[in-house]
């Protein structure tokens, strides 16, 4: 006796070369566990089941992997758009104005904005990741965390732009530590849904000796690195003065080039540098558009998976993307890659639909459990209205229309249903497991103390903003 089996829609399985489409297709779980996969009249024949979904005219897909998510700046949303050096200019003012209660608010809607929207694997990349990783336990979802190591004294927003930042390796042990008890602690829990990693801030914010000692501890517990990699050239200019040498030929000398590496953004990396961290097995991360809004660039992901298929997708953060839905990825991938080389071949819809599906899952070393719809695999399944007015009609013969319509015209309000482990996280559109307007609610109260603390940082260092919104630009 299954616990669910839903029947007769779209499912999309993302198995074999392809995206897997099966039309009337039937899809049966028993606890957190998928059962079987197969024809709706065979598995109906076949199988009992405890609920019974009929799903006509819905697609079912594999919940999507965010792979790099920072929801503990998500407070921050809408504050750092439209303006160079982003992180010292844009966002470090405000940063100064937050505090461990916005941190979380923040974190739990921007949680919840991404389940809504059929994202059931958040690789939560944040510091305080101890107390954020208790919203992932709230919401239901799969979280594969990772607490943010850097050696960055506090007062770090005051520095100037093309300042080499100090490094306090004090700062860098405490963080480690408290990376140590993250993994010891919650590594596993939830039985198996929650994962941590390691999560070295950028080889430009922790010195050489750490990133070593991080690299040793990864070997150790056998996990990942989950790390920004020439993520901008404020990171290039400090590795250049730092070290004499950009960072990806820093990191090959240190041999962290490997396949525990999951690389994020690659925004300054050459060709040869891309193809290089691509022949050591990294995995690389694209955040598109979060990379399109703060420095208007296309990271090399076409390049990259010339030589690789461990490519993945990724949302960043909301104060300068400004939403982490992975529908709004999948679009910004296909149709900037498409602009970048002029060529509309490339990136098609049903292969960003892989890099937001199972190649992300291998991609972050979940590849064997999420990611596509197969016996033995967790149920992490969504259910997509396709008789939403932007997603009709669907259309079988001669050719479908299915995969493109998903990709390039669903704006993720369209998800119906998000099972994660088995269970039902949303139903109908709604939130089971946390009030979504409370959660808001407090959200909104956080933020109005953290605009007001970092309110004299903010006077001093974005005087450009101040003006546009005293004359009403903004
Ligand atoms: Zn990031």
């Amino acid at each position: 006796m299954l616990d669910v089996l839903i029947t007769r829609g779209y499912l999309v399985t993302m198995t074999g070369p392809g995206t897997g489409v099966m039309e009337n297709g039937a899809i049966g779980f028993k606890g957190n566990q998928i059962v079987v996969v197969g024809k709706a009249p065979e598995v109906e024949r076949e199988y009992k089941a405890h609920r019974f979904i009929d799903a006509t005219n819905k697609a079912v897909l594999p919940g999507f992997i965010d792979a790099h998510i920072h929801t503990g700046i998500a407070i921050m949303r809408g504050l750092a758009q439209d303006v160079d050096h982003w992180m010292q200019k844009g966002l470090w003012p405000f940063a100064a104005g937050m505090t461990k209660e916005s941190v979380l608010s923040g974190s739990l809607v921007n949680i919840i904005e991404g389940v809504k929207a059929g994202t059931t694997t958040f690789c939560d990349y944040n510091a305080n990741m101890r107390e954020i990783v208790k919203n992932h336990l709230l919401v239901g979802t799969r979280a594969r965390v990772a607490d943010e190591i850097n050696e960055m004294p506090e007062k770090v927003s005051k520095q100037e732009v093309g300042e080499l930042y100090p490094l306090d390796p004090a700062v860098g042990q405490a963080k480690l530590n408290e990376s140590v008890k993250l993994i010891e602690e919650w590594h596993g829990q939830e039985g198996g849904r929650i994962t941590c990693i390691f999560g070295p801030q950028g080889p430009d914010m922790l010195s050489r000796e750490l990133l070593l000692e991080v690299q040793q501890l990864a070997e150790k517990y056998d996990s990942m690195i989950h790390m920004h990699v020439a993520q901008g050239d404020r990171e290039i200019d400090q590795m250049v003065k730092r070290y004499g040498k950009r960072s990806i030929q820093y990191l090959e000398d240190l041999n962290c080039l490997n396949e525990r590496l999951l690389a994020v953004h690659l925004t300054e990396a050459t060709k040869e540098e891309t193809q290089l961290l691509a022949r050591r097995k990294a995995a690389m991360v694209l955040c598109s558009g979060s990379i399109g809004i703060i420095d208007g660039i296309v990271p090399p992901m076409a390049e990259f998976l010339e030589m690789s298929n461990r490519g993945a997708l990724g949302s960043d953060q909301a104060p300068g993307n400004n939403c982490n839905n992975m529908f709004n990825e999948m679009k910004f991938t296909a149709i900037l890659n498409k602009c970048r080389v002029r060529d509309p071949k490339v990136f098609p819809a049903w292969q960003v639909l892989r890099l937001a599906t199972i190649d992300g899952a291998r991609a972050i070393g979940l590849g064997d459990e999420v990611g596509s719809l197969e016996k033995g695999k967790k149920a992490d399944i969504i259910m997509v209205d396709l008789t939403n007015p932007n997603l009709v009609p669907t259309i079988s013969q001669p050719v479908r229309n299915l995969i493109p319509n998903l990709v390039y015209a669903a704006r993720g309000n369209e998800v119906e249903t998000v099972i994660i482990d088995g269970r039902f996280i949303v139903e109908d559109g709604k939130l089971n497991t946390v009030d979504e307007k409370e959660a808001a609610l407090t959200a909104l109260a956080k933020a109005a103390e953290m605009a007001e603390g970092a309110k004299e940082n903010v006077l001093a260092q974005r005087p450009t903003l101040l003006r546009l919104t005293e004359e009403g630009y903004y």
